[in-house]
Parts: structure tokens; C-alpha cells; sequence
């Protein structure tokens, strides 16, 4: 039987830590940290985003912006806002909501965003801190996952981890900080040949690929820490992840669930992430 990791409880308890650390530097006169999240066009996916990390925001004593533009917006536009906010002092955190319209360079915009501020930690700058183990801000949901494996005194070091999905955003930061913590780390994708032969062996896995159900419980060794990163949606409308819950509970020593495992660390890490900027001043 496996212990179920409380993403959701764990995020509670780490919000209200910085609402309490906020409060009290209110009380001292010191403003409230703050987020601009720019939103450009109409993806309702991206809407619902937004609307939920500004909730968090409101919820944690944090004062979000919303800058919105329009789908028809140019890259010059986007570019010019993210220039103003770089230099608006009163913005500590900037976020910028993926995908972005067709015809604006994602990466362009994002790396225009101050390192200082840019607390999703996708700029090639702040990717470049990570990799080098000296990053202000951890990307958002690898670190969330980190807090995770903390609470439940999961012990990296001299693991077998293994990471399966390579994305700039999840598999791969991933991996560098399961590295960073002295684990021995493979990466798998949809290339991989045989990938049982690599989960079988596994003390850590993250899965984080993007289809329903993939990672079952005859793939796992008994004991092994599964943590599911994926949400999908099923055509009944219920949301699932990447490993069968079912199965892998009876073998896997921990697992997180979908919902309530990695999404809410995903919030709670962006907002100590803004905290942090806000620190800097
Ligand atoms: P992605 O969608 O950009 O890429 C998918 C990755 O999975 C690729 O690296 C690919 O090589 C790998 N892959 C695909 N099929 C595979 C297979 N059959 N075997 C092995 N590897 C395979 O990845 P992403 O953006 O990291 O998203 C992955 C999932 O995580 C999605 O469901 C996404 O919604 C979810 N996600 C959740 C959170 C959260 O906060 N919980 C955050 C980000 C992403």
C-alpha cells in the first residue's frame, strides 16, 4: 500500500506561510509583492490559467496585473509591454501566459523579461542559473516537486530516478535537480527503446508526457516513488494523469495523485518564486 502525497494540502500549507510572511512584512510597512501576468489573445485553456494564479495571487496577499492584449497583437506590442514592466518598479514578478499567438516568438518574448523578475524561470538566463546550481528562482513545477519529495523525507541521493518526457518546462529542469541532489538520472522519451527496462529499475519516477494512464503498475519495481505530472482530460471530462493511478498504488511506495499531487505545488512554487523577487528589491 502506497502513501498518497497531499499536493493540494502541502500548497495550502506553504501559501499560508506566505500570506503570514507578507502580513507581517505589511505590518512593518513593507508593500506587498506583485505579479504582472500578461495574457495575449483568446485560448480559453490559458484564460482559466491566468484566472486561477491570480486567485492564488489574492489568496497569498500577492497583487497581481493583468496586462491584456488582443490575438491580433504584434510582437513589437508584446515586446514594448514587457520593456515597461521591466522597468515599472512596482512589478516584482512578470509572467507571461503560453502559448502565445502564431507569429510571435515565444522564446523572444521571453527572454526580454528581466531575469529579476522573470519567476517562471524560462528565460535562457535563468535556465542557464539552474544549470549551474545557482538559480534564485527554481522552475515552477520541477520545484514544486522538490517541495513535494521534501515533505515526505524522499531522499534523492544515490538514487535510480528516472525522468520520462524531456520538455524544456518539466522533464528536463527535472532531471537537473534530481542531478542537483545527487540522484542517478535517466531521461526517457518517446524514443526510448524498451522503457520498461528503465522504470523496472527505478527508485524515483516523474512521468511527464502527456498521455493518459501510460506509466501501469507491472512497469514499476515494488517500493518506487511515482510522481505524475501529467493532466489529461478524458473524454468524459474527468482530468487524469500519466500513470494509472490504480495499479501503481498497489506496488509504489508513494504516489501523487491527479488532481491534487504536482499541479497545486506547481502555484505554490510560482508564488515563492514572486515572493523572492519581491525580497530583492
Ligand atoms: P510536452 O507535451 O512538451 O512533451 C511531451 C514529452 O513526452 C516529450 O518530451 C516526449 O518525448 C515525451 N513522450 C511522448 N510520448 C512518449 C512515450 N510514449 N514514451 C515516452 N516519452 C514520451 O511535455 P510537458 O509540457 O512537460 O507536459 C507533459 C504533461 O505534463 C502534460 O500532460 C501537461 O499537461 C502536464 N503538465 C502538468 C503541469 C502541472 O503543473 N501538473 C505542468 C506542466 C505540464
Amino acid at each position: 500500500m502506497s502513501t498518497i502525497m497531499d499536493g493540494k494540502a502541502l500548497s495550502c500549507e506553504i501559501r499560508a506561510e506566505i500570506k503570514a510572511k507578507i502580513d507581517s512584512q505589511k505590518e512593518k510597512g513593507i508593500e506587498a509583492p506583485s505579479l504582472a501576468v500578461v495574457l495575449v489573445g483568446n485560448d480559453p485553456a490559458s484564460k482559466i490559467y491566468v484566472r486561477n494564479k491570480k486567485n492564488a495571487c489574492a489568496e497569498a496577499g500577492i497583487t497581481s496585473y493583468e496586462y491584456t492584449l488582443p490575438e491580433t497583437a504584434t510582437e513589437e506590442e508584446v515586446l514594448a509591454l514587457i520593456e515597461k514592466l521591466n522597468c515599472d518598479e512596482k512589478i516584482n514578478g512578470i509572467l507571461v501566459q503560453v502559448p502565445l499567438p502564431k507569429g510571435i516568438d515565444e522564446k523572444k518574448v521571453i527572454d526580454t523579461i528581466s531575469p529579476e523578475k522573470d519567476v517562471d524561470a524560462f528565460s535562457e538566463s535563468n535556465i542557464g542559473k539552474y544549470f549551474l546550481g545557482n538559480a534564485k528562482f527554481l522552475p515552477c513545477t520541477p520545484g514544486g516537486i522538490l517541495h513535494l519529495l521534501d515533505k515526505y523525507e524522499i531522499d534523492v541521493n544515490g538514487k535510480n530516478c528516472v525522468v520520462i518526457g524531456r520538455s524544456n518546462i518539466v522533464g528536463k529542469p527535472m532531471a537537473l535537480l534530481l542531478l542537483q541532489r545527487n540522484g542517478t538520472v535517466t531521461v526517457c522519451h518517446s524514443r526510448t527503446k524498451n522503457l520498461e527496462e528503465y522504470t523496472k529499475n527505478a527508485d524515483i519516477i516523474i512521468v511527464a508526457i502527456g498521455k493518459p494512464k501510460f506509466l501501469t503498475g507491472d512497469m514499476i519495481k515494488e517500493g518506487a516513488v511515482v510522481i505524475d505530472v501529467g493532466i489529461n482530460r478524458l473524454p468524459d471530462g474527468k482530468v487524469t494523469g500519466d500513470a494509472d493511478f490504480e495499479s501503481c498504488k498497489e506496488k509504489a511506495s508513494f504516489i501523487t495523485p491527479v488532481p491534487g499531487g504536482v499541479g497545486p505545488m506547481t502555484i505554490a512554487q510560482l508564488l515563492l518564486n514572486t515572493l523572492e523577487a519581491s525580497n530583492d528589491k
